[in-house]
């Protein structure tokens, strides 16, 4: 049937399109693991974070009866000019929002399949062993001295039976990590030393592990060698201290010297940025951020985050904690001035909704190919990923970090 054409695509995929909304419910892990060859994700360490999968219990009456009426007592506060006008945005956003999550509800085969994970997962753990930091060990004096080595399987030899692998002759490449672009340019994943830990490289990606400072030795000799598509991730400031001991934030006047244009095809390219709910980091995005790197905004997306049983994370109207984030599409022209031109379609959806469970703290769920499907005409050319903390096929990650997700504890082998 129809359904189950559905769910075998997003078995496959990882992603599933409901007819009947502008929304897309995806699972990082399946998405992540069309990169891989050998390797595959580990849905436990993807899935890190654990959720209530039960809205806390309604406190009884009798107990809360003093407390509520103390409450009953205080007048709300009327909300200032801000945040009325983040107040109109939700309001706004508010219909699509609730109708990609009805989607997700009536779809109980994709909700079987997320809980059926939901079973194999433990409890939350906190990684074990040490992480290794490189954004402290780019401080050190010796950082240009760290290397990378990649080992390259390159002849894979038949058992006698004809099938199973026997023997591997392996080439090794040993790189300076940091300030260098670090290339996989094999069809294979790649198994990389970095001191004495080990990380698992997908095919035809590439990373840069640099301070801001060197984005810059990313911009091409020649512009025809640009990136048509960019997401950002900046470490936007932030009032939770949780993100304060994960990486380290910066303020928003840093960002406007982000070379996008430069980084650009020249014909243009496609740029999408993650941005927090603060009303007043949307109105910099809009008036300074996004005029200065030369992009036009065209469409506003929604990442819905729920838990692996279907429902929100939160309440979808709790003012200072949405359980959303927002991420700005723009084109930022070059040489074709035409979007339809440039892009290969006619207009790019507004309100666009995707729903997934989310990983580790801050990490995004992987949009990519569902940006450059936006965008067809763009396919072919070269992506990147800024303040990435991960690695995809086809894709080049830059950051202070972009080998952190590619630890091989995030990983297990068929
Ligand atoms: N998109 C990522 C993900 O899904 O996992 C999260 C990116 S996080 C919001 C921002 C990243 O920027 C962090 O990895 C942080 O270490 C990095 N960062 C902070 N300051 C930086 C700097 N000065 N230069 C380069 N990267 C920096």
């Amino acid at each position: 049937s129809k359904t189950t054409g559905q769910l075998t695509e997003f078995l496959d995929s990882g992603i599933y399109r409901f007819e009947d909304s502008n929304a897309v419910f995806i699972d990082p892990v399946r998405v992540l693991n069309r990169s891989y060859t050998r390797f595959r994700v580990s849905p436990s360490a993807y899935y890190c974070r654990r959720f209530n999968s039960t809205c806390p219990p309604e406190p009884s009456v009798a107990s809360n009866s003093r407390k509520r009426k103390r409450k009953e007592k205080k007048k709300p506060r009327a909300l200032n000019d801000r945040e009325q006008v983040a107040d109109q945005r939700h309001q706004l956003v508010r219909p699509f929002l609730l109708k990609a999550h009805e989607s997700l509800i009536r779809t109980s085969e994709v909700l079987e399949v997320m809980s059926n994970l939901r079973g194999c997962l433990g409890p939350e753990t906190s990684s074990p062993g040490v992480e290794q930091s490189f954004v402290e060990l780019a401080q050190v004096w010796q950082a240009p001295l760290y290397q990378i080595t990649l080992n390259f399987h390159t002849n894979y030899k038949q058992g006698e039976d004809g099938g199973s692998l026997a023997t591997q002759d392996c080439e090794q490449c040993v790189l300076p990590v940091f300030n260098n672009l670090v290339v996989n340019e094999s069809s294979n994943d790649v198994e990389a030393e970095v001191l004495t830990s080990r990380y698992i490289l997908p095919p035809k990606s590439s990373f840069y592990m640099s301070d801001m400072g060197q984005i810059h030795n990313l911009i091409p000799a020649e512009s025809d060698f640009g990136f048509s598509v960019i997401v950002v991730d900046p470490p936007w400031e932030n009032g939770s201290a949780r993100q304060k001991s994960r990486y380290k934030t910066l303020p928003n006047r840093y960002f406007l010297s982000i070379p996008i244009k430069q980084l650009c095809h020249t014909d243009g390219a496609f740029v999408a940025l993650w941005v927090t709910n603060r009303e007043k980091l949307r109105d910099f995005v809009e008036k300074e951020l996004f005029p200065a790197w030369g992009v036009t905004h065209v469409a506003t997306f929604f990442w819905l985050k729920v838990k692996a049983d279907g429902s929100l994370i939160c309440d979808l109207d709790l003012f200072h904690h949405r359980p959303y984030e927002c991420l700005l599409v723009g084109i930022c022209h070059g040489k074709v001035m035409n979007s339809k031109q440039l892009l290969g379609s006619d207009h790019i959806p507004d309100n666009q909704i995707i729903l997934s469970v989310p990983g580790d703290y801050s990490r995004k769920p992987p949009i990519g190919g569902l940006l450059q499907e936006l965008a067809p005409r763009l396919k072919g050319g070269r992506s990147i990923e800024l303040f990435a903390r991960e690695m995809t096929t086809g894709w080049v990650s830059w950051g202070n970090e972009p080998l952190h997700f590619q630890e091989s504890r995030n990983f297990v082998t068929e």
